[in-house]
């Protein structure tokens, strides 16, 4: 799949769409979901411009893969809902059939309170 320059994730890193940021670095930029799903409904976004996880894997860099995965970890340390609090789940859509609607690379990190069952 091509990735589309105007999808509102790039839109959100070219600062053209506002977010509400948890956390950035050289490599991720991390916000809260417009319509949180759970207590607590953050984003993890790579800089790169990936379609999704099979495209970020097959071409990003090795640091950008490590970097973008370690702070999936991290935005649940600054939440405190990592595993030393009590915990959280994270997912990534892919495609049709994976539900995915915004065409940009993304975690999602949900907690804050029981997530529920795995697949609804
Ligand atoms: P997915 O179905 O995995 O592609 O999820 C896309 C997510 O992006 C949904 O949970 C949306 O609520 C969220 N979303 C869409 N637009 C925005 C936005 N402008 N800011 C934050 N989250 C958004």
């Amino acid at each position: 799949m091509v990735y589309d320059k105007n999808n509102i994730f790039a839109k959100i890193l070219r600062g053209e769409i506002p977010c509400k940021k948890i956390y950035e670095n050289e490599y991720v930029l991390s916000f809260y979901d417009i319509n949180p799903q759970r207590k607590i409904h953050a984003l993890v976004i790579p800089k790169g411009s990936y379609v999704d996880l099979d495209d970020f894997l097959i071409n990003g860099k090795e640091r950008e893969i490590i970097e973008f995965f370690k702070s999936i970890s991290h935005v649940a340390k600054l939440l405190k809902i990592s595993s030393r609090n009590e915990g959280y789940r994270t997912l990534s859509n892919i495609g049709v059939n994976g539900g995915q609607e915004v065409p940009h690379l993304h975690f999602h990190i949900f907690g804050g309170e029981k997530v529920g069952k795995m697949v609804s």
